[in-house]
């Protein structure tokens, strides 16, 4: 992604331009393996040694705080990060907890449950289908 337009989006949302920030978002915005924040340490690390794994954690809250990136939940303590934030749903292997992004229109376009307190604004969800990838259903079979 050009820098330009990393640039403009900190601007957008408040935040302050540093290279090693501009580094771990852009290795986000362009992997889509919802990587953990070791992963990203990992990569990053390789163009930047001399960042800490600190600086990633922090740096990751200060991002998802912004409302440049988001969390993805797969039910393990390692949180998992997207910096997709176009509508879309996830496909979550139990077995080897990798992330594959679903692009459906359909899903964008859910009716709203009943039973929702009253009051309640819904101004977003994400639909994950889990099961089992096809390396670990070949392992398991
Ligand atoms: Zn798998
Ligand atoms: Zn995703």
């Amino acid at each position: 992604m050009i820098t330009e337009t990393i640039q403009q989006r900190f601007k957008d949302h408040g935040l302050k331009n540093t290279p090693q920030r501009t580094a771990i978002y852009t290795a986000l915005v362009e992997t889509t393996s919802h990587p953990t924040a070791d992963d990203l340490y990992q990569l990053v690390s390789q163009d930047y040694p001399m960042i800490s794994q600190n600086t990633v954690y922090y740096t990751l809250g200060v991002l998802q705080k912004a409302g440049l990136i988001r969390e993805v939940n797969v039910g393990h303590d390692r949180a998992r990060y997207d910096g997709n934030l176009s509508p879309h749903h996830h496909l979550i292997c139990t077995s080897c907890q990798s992330i594959v992004d679903v692009m459906d229109e359909r899903l964008n376009e859910l009716s709203f449950p009943n039973g929702i307190p009253s009051g309640f604004t819904i101004t977003d969800y994400q639909v994950e289908f889990r099961g089992y990838c096809k390396a670990c259903r070949s392992k398991t079979a």
